[in-house]
């Protein structure tokens, strides 16, 4: 060989040891090749960095190919590395990641501790028999169920603040910034609605002195959430639960680091360890999202007034705060980017837009937020919110809207990003929320690991459920905590479980929509029985004019059977109602046990016990009086 081709070749050796030496992990990659990406997709998502080359985009990549043939003896790509130690390619690393083994080569001493801690399993000799990370419903539920039985048990809580520094109490986001003060909030707004209709029932002095203060609204809020945290952490106490008020990471197997407020660190291992971690709201990554816009986090405890507020999102959390806020008398817009209540019965969903448009809230349909600036800083200050909204025509449009508050509810994501799972061999997935795939017993990949609540896979759970709820979160962790140690064998039953949304209006519903149940039993196998009605207490309320025969409800029905599969309700005080035909449900209720029922009258709740109209025959659905 001419000694210029062996200088090459020495060169391009040196070359090739340089990238496997200089990199932790070092990927030998061709930019089409299908497998050299997934393999990169795993480790980005796995939180693990790593450095590519592409070979064929490269004027010596076919050398350094060569190179790496005579070196590994594998002829094709990726050709990974980790720590200077060859892997192999896509699968071999993916294993190796599962496994463990890459975690171990990258950080040592931790795998060091991970197999002390193995050889530790057989002597039982960790610090607790049940951690559970996040202490809000699923967690609190877990936790003390466990202790119950007799177990040792220590509950880690930590709240990271808001953007805007807002942070909270132990409870979770149910207590704290979710369903209580959102339900007393929405409970100010129906108060709101009561004055109005104090004057037709002879109260008027009670609507001439109608005013809401935000101050006096969040005081009383507030301070009744600071007295169930107190509740909350008194209990554990009183129980023999360990709470640590520190923030939980994995560093191998069965070990934590817990983090407290001061930074000081100090570790612990359980011999079960369960992941209650719940989410947190996502924002749109829009320029001046984070600085001068608030999510759900912030809302309930916000220290002034949020004056006229833009709602971006339009599920769940957006149109109940738009509600209430609209109820207490603040000027309210919505932007819709798609449709209302995705995965809900859109019957239902067109029905609550219409009453929240009827009362004076606006959307803006097809409408994205694309840039949010401040005009005047203040407590409220003037916002202008920029956006993109997609025309009837197709025709796209830019525009703003001003306002005092920008309230993002566009979704959350589960907090699984620093918790270390990669440490331990578990991979999340960016796509859904960050979410843990669980299997139905909760357990997760590694027989000592479980996960449950708002931070599990949905995709576990039946097609179309919404299933991020604090009673499914509770039940789950109970369950789960008397498989573990009982010998109890039940499951978390994910079916029928009711939701009510607390728009100004409520929606209470259980089972199919009706387009889930035309996918599942073929429109032909499917009855729907449906009626309008006045509730009672609003017919003689002259401010209701225009909504009060909006209240409806729904029942689907499986022909074959006589079951219903599906059961909604919109009227005042749906959620009460709705809690109470659950268990006829569950128990599998047919049209003619609904028609057996005696109603009580003058309810609501009675239109579902004489609901003869079928949507089918096209007969006339209103209904007043007896
Ligand atoms: P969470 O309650 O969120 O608890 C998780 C806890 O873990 C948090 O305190 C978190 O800070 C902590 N944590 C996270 N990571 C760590 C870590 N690494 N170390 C230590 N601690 C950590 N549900 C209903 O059923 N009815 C309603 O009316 C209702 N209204 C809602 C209104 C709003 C505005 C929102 C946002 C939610 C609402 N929900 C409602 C949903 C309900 O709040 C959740 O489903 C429920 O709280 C989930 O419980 P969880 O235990 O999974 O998580
Ligand atoms: P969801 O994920 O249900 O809804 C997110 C909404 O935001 C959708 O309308 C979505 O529109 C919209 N959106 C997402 N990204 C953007 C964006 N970039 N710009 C504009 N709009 C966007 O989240 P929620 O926070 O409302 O609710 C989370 C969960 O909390 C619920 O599933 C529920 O289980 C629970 N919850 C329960 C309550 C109750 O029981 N009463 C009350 C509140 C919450 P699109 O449809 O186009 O994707």
């Amino acid at each position: 060989m001419p000694p210029t081709k062996d200088a090459d070749k020495k060169s391009i050796a040196e070359l090739v040891d340089k990238y496997i030496n200089d990199n932790n992990v070092m990927i030998f990659s061709k930019s089409w090749c299908p497998f050299c990406k997934k393999i990169k997709q795993a480790l980005t998502s796995a939180n693990i960095d790593f450095y590519s080359i592409e070979l064929d985009q490269m004027d010596n990549g076919e050398l350094i190919l060569n190179e790496l043939i005579n070196k590994t003896k594998q002829e094709t790509v990726p050709n990974i590395f980790i720590k200077k130690e060859h892997i192999g390619g896509c699968d071999k690393t993916l294993e190796a990641m599962k496994s463990g083994r890459v975690a171990a080569l990258l950080n040592p001493t931790e795998s060091k501790m991970k197999h002390q801690k193995t050889d530790n399993d057989h002597l039982d000799s960790y610090d607790y028999d049940l951690i559970v990370i996040g202490g809000g419903s699923g967690g609190l539920a877990c936790s003390k169920e466990a202790q119950s039985l007799g177990k040792k048990v220590c509950v880690l809580d930590f709240v990271k603040p808001t953007p805007i520094g807002t942070t909270w109490g132990l409870g979770g986001t149910c207590v704290n910034v979710g369903c209580i003060p959102k339900k007393l909030m929405h409970q100010a707004s129906l108060i709101g609605e009561y004055v109005n209709d104090s004057i037709d029932y002879g109260w008027s002095k009670l609507e001439q002195a109608r005013q809401h203060d935000w101050s006096k609204m969040i005081g009383s809020i507030q301070s009744y959430i600071r007295s169930l945290n107190f509740k909350y952490r008194t209990d554990l106490r009183s129980k023999g639960v360990v709470y640590e008020n520190s923030y939980g990471q994995f560093i191998s197997p069965h070990r934590l680091k817990l983090t407290d407020k001061k930074g000081q660190t100090k570790e612990i291992t359980g011999k079960n360890i369960v992941v209650a971690i719940g989410g947190r709201p996502k924002y749109p990554d829009i320029e001046g999202d984070k600085k001068y816009g608030i999510t759900s986090d912030d809302l309930f405890s916000l220290e002034y007034d949020p004056g006229k507020t833009i709602v971006v999102g339009a599920s769940y959390v957006a149109l109940e705060c738009a509600g209430f806020l609209h109820g207490i008398g603040r000027q309210v817009h919505i932007f819709v980017r798609s449709i209302l209540l995705r995965g809900f019965d859109q019957q239902m969903a067109t029905r609550i837009g219409d009453y929240m448009s009827a009362i004076g809230i606006q959307f803006h349909q097809q409408t994205i937020p694309i840039r949010l600036e401040c005009l005047e800083e203040g407590k409220p200050g003037k916002l202008r919110l920029h956006y993109r909204q997609t025309l009837e025509s197709g025709e796209i449009y830019e525009s703003y809207e001003d306002c005092n508050t920008v309230l993002f509810a566009i979704g959350r994501e589960a907090c699984t990003h620093d918790l270390n799972l990669n440490k331990i061999g578990i991979h999340i997935n960016k796509t859904n929320s960050f979410k843990i795939k669980t299997k139905q017993e909760q357990s997760i990949d590694v027989p000592w690991l479980y996960a449950i609540g708002d931070c599990v896979d949905e995709q576990n759970m039946p097609p179309g459920k919404m299933l991020e709820l604090t009673p499914v979160a509770i039940q789950a962790g109970q369950l789960l905590a008397r498989r573990l140690f009982s010998n109890s064998t039940i499951m978390m039953d994910y079916y029928n479980v009711p939701t009510t949304v607390f728009t100004p209006i409520e929606y209470g519903a259980i089972g199919y929509s009706e387009e889930d149940a035309i996918t599942q039993f073929h429109q032909e196998n499917i009855e729907v029985y449906h009626s309008e009605f006045v509730p009672l207490e609003w017919s003689i309320c002259h401010h209701r004019e225009n909504v009060k025969t909006m209240s409806y409800c729904k029942l689907i029905v499986d022909k074959k059977t006589d079951r219903v599969i599906g059961f909604h309700v919109l009227s005042p005080n749906a959620g009460e109602i709705t809690q109470g035909y659950t268990v006829a449900m569950r128990l599998g209720a047919t049209k003619h046990d609904f028609d057996m029922t005696v109603g009580i009258h003058p309810t609501c709740s009675e239109n579902l016990t004489t609901i003869s109209v079928t949507k089918s025959s096209g007969d006339a659905v209103s209904k007043e009086g007896c």
